[in-house]
């Protein structure tokens, strides 16, 4: 499997990262060895000193899929989670300066947290219209809503899967909403979707 990631859609955050806004979706990838296992603790890597986290709207596909038309986007996918797509910000930072690859600041080991639980689409009635944020230590930081997306979900799988074959078991994680910010070690991430507690680990 491959884990796809929308930079970039949410208005808000592109302007607290003093980015444009994208005229059409950026997307990059990390490997399959960026999951954090079930149940797994997440160590703070050594090679950051800017940790970021960036809570998402995470969807898993369930369908093999060439240039779908987002009006049958629908079709391939029936479950939606939150995740974090973590961020070695310093590093990000460096390779944008230089316009090289974002890889090492975003595919590294267990840099993409999903939550354990990923619930039926049919239990949303517009699913751009979804509630979900994060708290570190019981404090809100990120809070998003999917309306607030640049691309809906079923334009970005139009998007990505005009390049790249979309297979079974593929999360797509939707980009992040303002109020990214450094993790530390000790920290306890907790996140929600509407009210609904379904991610929880601790920084070691
Ligand atoms: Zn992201």
């Amino acid at each position: 499997m491959k884990i796809i990631c929308i930079g970039r859609n949410y208005a808000d955050h592109a302007k607290e990262m003093s980015s444009p806004l994208p005229e059409k979706p950026v997307f990059f990838l990390k490997p399959d060895t960026a999951l954090l296992g079930k149940g797994q603790d997440f160590y703070f890597p050594e090679f950051t000193k800017d940790l970021h986290h960036e809570i998402e709207l995470v969807v898993k596909i369930n369908k093999n899929g060439k240039h779908i038309e987002s009006k049958f986007a629908s079709n391939y996918y029936a479950e939606i989670g939150i995740g974090i797509d973590f961020t070695a910000r310093d590093l990000q930072e460096e390779a944008k300066k230089k316009g090289l690859p974002w890889e090492i600041a975003k595919a590294f080991d267990n840099a993409a947290v999903i939550s354990d639980e990923f619930l039926p689409v049919s239990e949303f009635p517009n699913l751009q219209d979804i509630n979900f944020h994060l708290e570190i230590n019981n404090q809100t930081v990120q809070n998003g809503n999917t309306k607030n997306m640049i691309f809906a979900i079923n334009d970005l799988i139009a998007y990505v899967s005009k390049f790249i074959t979309l297979k079974t078991g593929d999360l797509l994680f939707t980009g992040t909403p303002a109020g990214v910010g450094p993790v530390k070690i000790g920290d306890q991430l907790v996140g929600y979707l509407e009210n609904k507690k379904i991610l929880s680990f601790f920084i070691k």
